[in-house]
């Protein structure tokens, strides 16, 4: 048997001093094992990466802490537009959305287009039109609200700035999350949805629906989610950046991973981090930010719950 592994994130960022309590700092670490241990529980019993990678993203998802699903970040239009995508490594094939509203888990949305269309990546009202077809139930705006995604929000409403959750600015939290597993038969998977940005204009999309910028997955190398400044992130072609280093360069999973978040995307001006996993269930979860939520567990024995460096 293959060892298997997961590893998650629930974004990564600029920790304001005091805005951490103990308090807050334990229901984060708690929503983090939830979703790992659901991932895991499915690996342990012979899931597919996929479905793993789908289910610990639908817990973050479904916690109000975290920039996706419920809890996602307020639009210039005081509304919620959510991206996400999932890859598997096997097959390659992927699925996206993006600028969506009112759909629970964008990451199931996603898998179906994936499994259920001819397409990659769907967008605003075809993504929409495509959920109604397959029946998808609509949650109310109220759903998706937060106190304090709100306030976030009418601090900025006004201008035209835009910030991302991982600004050095009073109130800065966390965002987006994301999910990748290697299962017991030695397929990879990755998973990541998000808010974006708070105020965010125009039908903004950001790195994480896109496949090989925020999100991606080959047995060949890795499958990877990332979290950080996405227009840097796109840029970057940072996820896809992390595969090359392996299969063309050689290099370990580890190697790689660190040699784009710590340098190649350090030097373009892009901060965040990402996690990922080989098809050996190796697990790297590199950041150069100050803190990142991530988890990781694998059937070596290890497992980790972590914020800070
Ligand atoms: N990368 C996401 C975006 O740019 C934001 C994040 O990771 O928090 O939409």
């Amino acid at each position: 048997m293959n060892t298997f592994s997961i590893a998650i994130h629930g974004g990564a960022g600029t920790l304001v001093k005091g805005m951490m309590t103990p308090k807050l700092e334990t229901q984060y670490k708690q929503a983090l094992k939830e979703a790992l241990d659901a991932g895991y529980y499915l690996l342990e019993n012979g899931g597919s990466a996929v479905d793993a990678v789908e289910k610990a993203v639908t817990v973050l998802e479904d916690s109000p802490l975290f920039n996706a699903g419920k809890g996602s970040v307020f639009t210039a239009t005081e509304s919620h537009e959510m991206d996400a995508c999932i890859m598997e490594g096997k097959t390659l094939n992927a699925g996206a959305v993006s600028l969506i509203t009112g759909i629970k888990n964008p990451i199931s949305l996603a898998r179906d287009v994936m499994e259920k269309s001819e397409h990659v990546f769907l967008a605003g009202d075809g993504a929409m039109q495509f959920a109604k077809e397959l029946s998808y139930k609509l949650e109310d705006a109220s759903y998706f609200y937060d106190a304090f995604r709100h306030n976030q929000w009418l601090e900025i409403k006004d201008t035209d700035s835009f910030q991302l959750d991982h600004a050095k600015k009073k109130d800065s939290k966390f965002g987006t999350v994301g999910a990748v597993a290697c299962d017991q038969d030695g397929n990879i998977a990755a998973a990541t949805s998000t808010g974006g940005m708070t105020n965010k204009k125009w039908g903004r999309v950001g790195d994480s629906p896109m496949v090989g910028a925020g999100n991606y997955a080959n047995n060949k190398t890795c499958a990877i989610s990332c979290t950080g400044s996405g227009e840097f992130f796109i840029r970057g072609v940072v996820a896809y950046d992390v595969a090359c280093l392996m299969e063309h360069k050689n290099m370990s999973l580890a190697d790689a991973s660190n040699e784009v978040i710590n340098k190649r995307i350090l030097e373009i001006g892009g901060d965040g981090g990402l996690v990922a996993v080989d098809s050996q269930g190796h697990i790297a979860m590199p950041f150069n930010t100050e803190g990142m939520y991530r988890a990781s567990k694998s059937s070596m024995g290890t497992e980790e719950i972590s914020i800070y460096k």
